[in-house]
Order: C-alpha cells, then structure tokens, then sequence
C-alpha cells in the first residue's frame, strides 16, 4: 500500500511548547509537574510523559480542585496545559502555593486577550466553539458573563438581543469556512459586528494539507490521534466530507486490515497532539499491508 503522508502531520509549535515547559519543569524526573487537565489531548504522550513524572490531576474541564498527592517527597510543580484555562482557575492554581507556569499556547492567550479587552469595553462577545472544550471555558472566564457560546445557525439564532457592541472570534481549532459562515450572519444582523479570526495557523495548514492528499489521490484517509483531541476530530470530519472512507485512529493497533485492504493509496495525517512515533509506527503498518 502506497502511504502519503501531510507534511504538516503531527505536533504544532503550541503543544511542543507546553511538552517543553512540562519537561524543563521536570528536571529529568527530580520534580513532580502536576498538570490542570491532560497537558495536551493524546493518551499516548500523556502516558510517556507519567514516566517522567508529568502528572494529569485536574479535571478535563478544569473544574475540579486538584487532587494533589501528599505523599511525595519531591518538590512539585503546577503546569497549565496548551488549551489555557479562565482567570477565576489561574487564582486557584496559584492559590495552591506551587510554583506555577503557564503552558497556554501563545495563539490561545492571543484570543484570551481579544475576550478580555472586548468585553471590558462593553462588548457582547460571541466565541465559535465547542462550550464543553476547556480552551472555550478558560475563554468563556474572560468575558465575564458577557460571552455567549455558538456552534451552529441554531445557537446563533438563539442568542439574546445585544443593544451594544458586539464581537465575534473563534476556538484555535475550528473550521474556517463554517466561521465565516457564522460571522456573515452575525454581521446581516449586527453590521458593526467586529470578528477575529482567531483559527490558528497550525490548524488552517493541517485543514489545507488534507485537502492537497485528496488531490494526490488518496483513496482513503487516515487520521490519527486522541479521541478528546478537538482538531483531530474536525480533520477526520473534514476528511469524510471529501467523500474518503476515513479512520480516525488512535494508534497503529487500532487499524483494521480488512477494512483497509481494497485501497492501493492511502492519505494520513494526524492531530496537532499526535507525537512522532505514533504516527511512524501507522505508516509503516500500512506500508506493510
Ligand atoms: S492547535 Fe493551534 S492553538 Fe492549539 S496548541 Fe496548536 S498552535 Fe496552539
């Protein structure tokens, strides 16, 4: 089987950073980094990183106190993860007493800012996102009550009158077109309406790669990264609307030869959270088939 692999398949500079600041903080396993949530969304590289003593205690949703061991010896360290958090859960964190540093990736605090200064101007702010996402949540908690969560023209239709300003940005890992679908309505109703397009780079370059492998004549489409992973999800969404058979997988051992076998070119790619040797290890299975 001929695999072609995206070019820009695999970590973003955002998720390098946030593995970089955890493993600094580590020290080579001689501190223990407690992290607010999953570092970054793969089950994988969370579990390589336990080995050096990157430790997931909070909550997916950062809503939860941290359930912090007392019983190690070793100095520890609290991490924010690359999807950010509110600033209501940044003053618990750095409550706790630890040292503290911030994973957030740059594109995220980016939008956080955006939030903030908008709505301390009096804006209404709508986010296009996914109000379940702890990226949305930690934006959500800089607006301070004037952010309205939409992900469909059903949500957009349902908000409330705004007699003010209005803004309009997005989560990092959301479809271009669809967005700007959204801000054309939003702007028929509100023609003052100010929009950030605020998808980040790594995202728009892994939706676009997908598209080039559906050119180069991939048959089907291989996605691979965590279940939880918001732009692994949306690149496996985008693939099945190029009508490729599409297989969002996790790891090499979740591909299934027979369903594979009819293809001669298979296209894959993988999440901005997928590391390195998942990915080898998937092509070089499907090589073999
Ligand atoms: S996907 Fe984008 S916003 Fe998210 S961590 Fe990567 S670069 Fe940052």
């Amino acid at each position: 089987m001929k695999v072609i692999r995206a070019k820009s398949a695999g970590f973003c500079w955002g998720v390098e950073r946030a593995i970089q600041i955890a493993r600094e903080e580590a020290q080579g396993g001689s501190r223990r980094v407690y992290t607010d949530g999953p570092l970054i969304h793969n089950k994988q590289m969370m579990d390589a990183l336990s080995k050096e003593d990157v430790q997931e205690v909070g909550d997916y949703q950062s809503s939860q106190d941290l359930n912090l061991q007392e019983s190690s010896s070793k100095e520890s360290v609290v991490v924010v993860r690359a999807h950010g958090i509110s600033p209501q859960r940044r003053e618990y964190l750095k409550s706790l007493g630890l040292p503290f540093r911030d994973g957030t990736c740059p594109d995220v605090g980016i939008i956080a800012g955006k939030v903030k200064s908008h709505a301390e101007r009096g804006y209404d702010v709508v986010i296009f996102g996914d109000p379940k996402h702890p990226e949305v949540i930690g934006l959500l908690g800089y607006a301070a009550g004037r952010g309205h969560v939409v992900q469909n023209m059903e949500d957009l239709a349902s908000l409330p009158p705004f007699s003010g300003p209005v803004a309009m940005v997005s989560q990092s890992t959301m479809f271009t077109h669809e967005f700007q679908k959204l801000t054309q309505l939003l702007s028929e109703k509100y023609p003052e309406l100010v929009v950030f397009d605020t998808i980040c780079g790594a995202t728009k370059e892994r939706q676009s790669d997908l598209v080039e492998l559906v050119k180069e004549g991939a048959e089907a489409i291989v996605v691979i990264g965590g279940k939880h992973s918001a732009n692994t999800r949306k690149l496996a969404k985008l693939a099945s609307s190029h009508d490729r058979p599409t297989f969002h997988v996790e790891t090499a051992e979740d591909i299934d030869p027979e369903a594979l076998k009819s293809f001669r070119t298979v296209g894959v790619t993988a999440g901005a959270s997928t590391p390195e040797f998942i990915i080898r290890s998937v092509c070089q299975f499907l090589e073999s088939l």
